[in-house]
């Protein structure tokens, strides 16, 4: 395997919800184009099935192994950064990037470390929720024409895995490196993090749970986006740890 591929090898394409299976085919012709093969479908609505096969031409191998989940957060397991693609901004904004401030973000990552990453593309008609777009380190928007924003959804997935590659491309040229001492926090141990503390501000009262209004929206956010790695957290968990047993 490359370099190039072995580095790409940390990125896994997640589709949520897919109708057509046709899009599905035509997003695994298009990643692996660009040298990417690992596919995730959260609950697609036919899979597998001929006209994926038929779109993917000769990606078959991609849709062979892709594996399917019954949701996002299986999917997503075990990754440090996960990218949640969207073509319109929700009620409580994420960081919002570009496909090319984003891949910078990823291919720095991956580059220098064991981390995998999951970019997260929605359904056909409304895109992702926004619990599932909560569990995503920074949200990406491709800025198209604001008049009609919404790509097709292998459109959208060739755009941001041409991003990727190019970042990529330019990464080992330049010889860029960012180097980090610690394994970044994955996804699950964020989630644990966030109830961790959830747990706190009830066991305080901090917050009226009949009307949390979006207090914990923007905890998760706070989280998400923090790039907060696996010590850090730990840090964090055995101070919440000590809080509850003072408590007690
Ligand atoms: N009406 C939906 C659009 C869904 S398009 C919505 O408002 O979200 C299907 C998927 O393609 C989206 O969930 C997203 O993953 C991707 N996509 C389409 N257009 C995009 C854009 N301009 N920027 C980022 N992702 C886009």
């Amino acid at each position: 395997m490359s370099e190039i591929n072995s580095i790409l090898n940390k990125v896994n394409i997640v589709l949520v919800g897919t109708t057509h299976p046709g899009n599905i085919g035509a997003a695994a012709r298009a990643i692996k184009n660009m040298g990417i093969t690992n596919l995730n479908l959260v609950s697609p609505k036919e899979f597998p099935h001929e006209i994926a096969y038929y779109r993917a031409k000769a990606a078959k191998d991609v849709l062979d192994s892709a594996i399917v989940f019954s949701n996002l957060e299986e999917a997503i397991e075990g990754s440090s950064i996960v990218v949640g693609t969207s073509a319109r901004n929700r009620k409580v904004p994420w960081p919002l990037k570009t496909p090319r401030e984003s891949s910078h973000e990823v291919i720095s990552l991956i580059k220098s470390s064991e981390s995998k990453i999951c970019i997260v593309f929605g359904r056909e008609d409304r895109g992702l929720t926004n619990e599932e777009l909560s569990l995503c380190s920074h949200h990406v928007s491709i800025p198209a024409d604001p008049e009609y924003s919404s790509l097709n959804v292998s459109q959208a997935v060739q755009l941001m895995t041409y991003e990727l590659r190019m970042t990529l491309l330019e990464h080992l040229e330049m010889n860029l490196t960012q180097e980090w001492d610690i394994p970044l926090a994955e996804s699950q141990e964020i989630t644990n993090l966030i109830d961790h503390f959830d747990q706190i501000m009830k066991e305080v009262e901090f917050y009226d749970q009949e009307n949390p209004r979006q207090l914990l929206t923007r905890v998760k956010r706070f989280f998400r986006r923090s790039g907060i790695d696996h010590m850090e957290s730990n840090i964090f968990r055995g101070l919440f740890s000590a809080i509850q047993k003072k408590l007690k």
